[in-house]
């Protein structure tokens, strides 16, 4: 293995690894095995004061003074540095998420690429300057926020690190990640990389810990200027209550229960295995994953068959195996959960076509599963499951579609699949969604605002945009007169 197992992680705290104040170190297990892994700090209350600390002392000294071109060439180093440790790194993903490696190895090309695309981005940084009337001149200045506190999940811990810590330093701001507790592996080791190729102590530091205590004191701490957060809704709404207090700028990417919309005017050969793969990639466990397929009346029986076909073929196994297409879930509670929905899904009335029983073994594998006759009041179409289940649902023309896939608390995705290119763009318009693709399966790329309509969220990761929530506009006002200003006329 290319990975050192067994190796202890620290906390990353101002350009080094830090020991928890209190001392806890996490034993991780690899979820497709259940054997141990690594052993990782977990961060108190206090570890994230100085976390803070140095994050703050990181704006006062050299990172606050460092300019952007600077901030341009580490952000392409750290891109460099990424890649040439991208075995390791790909490796330690697959390892502590589960994830199938071929899914990983396509992640990380589009991680590093985030730094990439914000490197340049720094270039669009500027200020604007206006003549007000008279003899006053305006300009602005755009300045970072501050120090961003940003929490991550455990399902693309290395992608979502590098959602989150690209815009922040492209825009100056100095960063305390949270990852979640059980995969912090990945973000500590870019916290390294990122020391090694030159950003300064304290720039980016990494806090793994659970979300209560460590997440909460986080977001309530009042040296953090802006918070960032990726995860539930549940989560996301608790956030934004206690982020309140301090008037913190806050951002948050949520869940969803994204619709494929599949007419039946649709290329059913890209259709069907697009649709496929928009649920089962990463096992079901992504914001984004397509888990309610709605189908034309027309074509549902067969396109039900065709599509659980699919599912039966996917190859689910050792994550590190490079033909292994599904791995694992997260742990074996989750599977469990994820399993408790299907059973819940069996008797709303609900037919499990494919799947719908767990693995035996040690693993936390769960099977690509289809429930069919699905009606939209159900709990299964309500609810995000979070895993390897979709279900399918009838719906009689254009209007019932559309009805259907906006019949939910979610908005993050949505894809159609139509042969008609008018009836696409009209359904890119009436669905509320942060992004519809129109046959195409893909979700996210650097430079496209990616984010939640409705409860999965507001802001938008992702786009030139996303830098605006990480600096604030200042407004200098000038007299060129030579005449005294006395508007008193003392
Ligand atoms: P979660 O909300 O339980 O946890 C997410 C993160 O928040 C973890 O780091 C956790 O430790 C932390 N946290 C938990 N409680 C906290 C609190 N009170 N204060 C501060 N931090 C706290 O979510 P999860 O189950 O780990 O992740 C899955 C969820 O994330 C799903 O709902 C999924 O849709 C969502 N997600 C959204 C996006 C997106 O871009 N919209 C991307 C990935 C995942």
């Amino acid at each position: 293995m290319a990975v050192a197992t067994e190796r202890e992680y620290l906390l990353f705290i101002n350009g080094e690894p830090t020991e928890s104040s209190g001392g806890e170190l996490k034993e991780l297990t690899e979820p497709a095995t259940g054997e141990p892994l690594a052993r990782a700090a977990m961060a108190t209350e206090a570890d994230v004061d100085r976390a803070v600390e140095a994050a703050q002392a990181a704006l006062a000294g050299d990172w606050g003074k460092t300019p952007g071109p600077e901030r341009s060439r580490l952000l392409h180093a750290l891109a460099d540095a990424l890649m040439a440790n991208r075995k390791e790194l790909c490796e330690l993903e697959a390892r502590n998420v589960g994830k199938a490696i071929s899914s990983v190895k396509a992640e990380f090309f589009s991680a590093v690429e985030n730094f990439r695309f914000y490197a340049s981005a720094i270039a669009s940084i500027a200020g604007r300057a206006n003549p007000v009337g008279g003899s006053l001149l305006y300009y602005s200045l755009k300045e970072p926020v501050g120090v961003a506190g940003q929490i991550v999940p455990w399902n693309y811990p290395m992608m979502m690190a590098t959602w989150k810590l690209s815009p922040a330093l492209a825009a100056g701001c100095s960063v305390v990640l949270k990852p979640d507790e059980a995969t912090p592996l990945t973000a500590l080791r870019m916290a390294e990389l990122a020391a090694e190729v030159g950003f300064p102590p304290g720039t980016i530091n990494v806090v793994p810990g659970p979300g209560k205590p460590t997440g909460s004191h986080l977001v309530q701490h009042p040296g953090v200027d802006k918070i960032a957060f990726t995860g539930s809704t549940a989560t996301g709404a608790e956030i934004m209550k206690s982020a309140a207090d301090g008037i913190k700028r806050l951002t948050l990417e949520l869940g969803g229960k994204s619709p494929n919309l599949v007419f039946a005017d649709a290329d059913l050969g890209s259709a069907i295995p697009s649709s496929v793969w928009s649920i089962y990639y990463s096992a079901g466990q992504s914001c984004e994953a397509r888990s309610r397929v709605l189908v034309e009346q027309s074509i549902y029986d067969d396109f039900v068959t065709r599509f659980s076909e699919a599912a039966g073929r996917l190859r689910v196994g050792d994550p590190l195996d490079p033909e292994t297409q599904v791995g694992s879930l997260i742990s074996t509670n989750h599977r469990d959960r994820v399993h408790g929905f299907v059973e819940t899904g069996r008797e709303e009335g609900a037919e499990v076509v494919q799947g719908g029983e767990p693995q035996d073994g040690k693993g936390a594998f769960y099977p690509p599963t289809v429930l069919a006759g699905v009606e939209t009041s159900m709990k299964v179409a309500q609810e995000e499951i979070f895993g390897p289940v979709v279900t399918i649902s009838p719906f009689e023309d254009e209007k019932d579609a559309i009805k259907q896939a906006n019949a939910v608390r979610y908005g993050l995705m949505a894809t159609v699949w139509t042969g008609d290119p008018g009836r696409g763009h009209r359904l890119a318009r009436r669905i509320k969604a942060g992004t519809v693709g129109i046959n195409m399966p893909y979700t996210a790329f650097p430079g496209i605002p990616f984010g939640g309509y409705k409860q999965s969220g507001f802001g938008r990761e992702l786009g030139l945009d996303t830098l605006d929530d990480y600096l604030e506009t200042k407004s200098v006002i000038v007299s060129t007169s030579p005449k005294p200003i006395n508007p008193f006329q003392l």
